[in-house]
């Protein structure tokens, strides 16, 4: 009987990804998406540069965190990596420089004097940078991101900036057992991206919705993630001591 017994995979980073890139390609097959429509941006905050490290080894390159000082601490031992690194939590004007410096991408941007900032420090780097525009679709108090209602100036003033490339729209659905509750945040970021399409300045083609997390990501592909941002599924489980 033993002999039959089935064997649990060994619970290492590769097999962990496979799970998971397994999960999502059964989403998008569930929903009729292409599964090479949906990216996976591992999310390594509070995870070490040993991990990232053996991550990059498994062909990842793009890393999110959301605190600078982190990009900051693990850009130089993981220097010889090559790896493009995405901020995608809420960020103070004053470290647009950090930013300006060592991330390939900004997804938090979610107002126009943040967006002045990091022009003024591109500019002096000679860099650009891809951003998605944080918008907020719950009421939560503690979530950031832009009002709805506020993303079509913002999209207006940031075709003006020549070192910011805007690709899309990014958000946090609600922190809810309430699956039909977490679809619509989805959903409604999704119906916000075709509304500000129909008259987006010129060269903006708002392509990428960045939407889902390790608990959420399934409703969010339903609703057309472009990206899910996964940490825990994939790093395993957080400590913040
Ligand atoms: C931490 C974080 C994630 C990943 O969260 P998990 O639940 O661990 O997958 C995604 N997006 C943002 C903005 C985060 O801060």
């Amino acid at each position: 009987m033993a002999d039959d017994a089935p064997t649990l995979p060994p619970d290492t980073f590769a097999t962990r990804l496979a799970t998971l890139r397994a999960r999502i390609d059964a989403a998008c097959v569930r929903h009729g998406r292409n599964p090479a429509d949906v990216a996976l941006l591992p999310v390594s905050k509070t995870f070490g540069p040993d991990l990232i490290r053996e991550a990059t080894r498994l062909g990842l390159k793009r890393f999110g965190e959301n605190k600078v000082q982190e990009i900051r601490d693990k850009a130089e031992p993981l220097a010889d990596c090559g790896i493009d690194w995405v901020v995608i939590g809420h960020l103070q004007t004053n470290k647009a420089r950090d930013v300006a410096r060592l991330a390939a991408e900004v997804q938090s941007l979610d107002r126009l004097e943040l967006a002045q900032a990091l022009d003024r420090r591109l500019q002096q780097e000679g860099r650009a940078l891809d951003v998605l525009l944080q918008v907020k679709t719950s009421d939560e108090e503690t979530k950031s991101g832009l009002a709805p209602a506020d993303a079509p100036a913002l999209l207006r003033e940031l075709a003006r900036l020549d070192t910011l490339r805007v690709r899309g729209l990014m958000t946090l659905a609600v922190n809810s057992d309430d699956e039909a509750a977490v679809r619509t945040c989805f959903a409604s970021l999704r119906t916000l991206r075709d509304q500000l399409r129909q008259d987006a300045p010129a060269g903006i083609t708002l392509d990428r919705l960045s939407m889902g997390m390790s608990g959420d990501f399934e409703q969010a592909i339903a609703e057309g993630s472009t990206e899910v941002r996964i940490g825990s599924a994939l790093f395993g489980a957080r400590s913040y001591a």
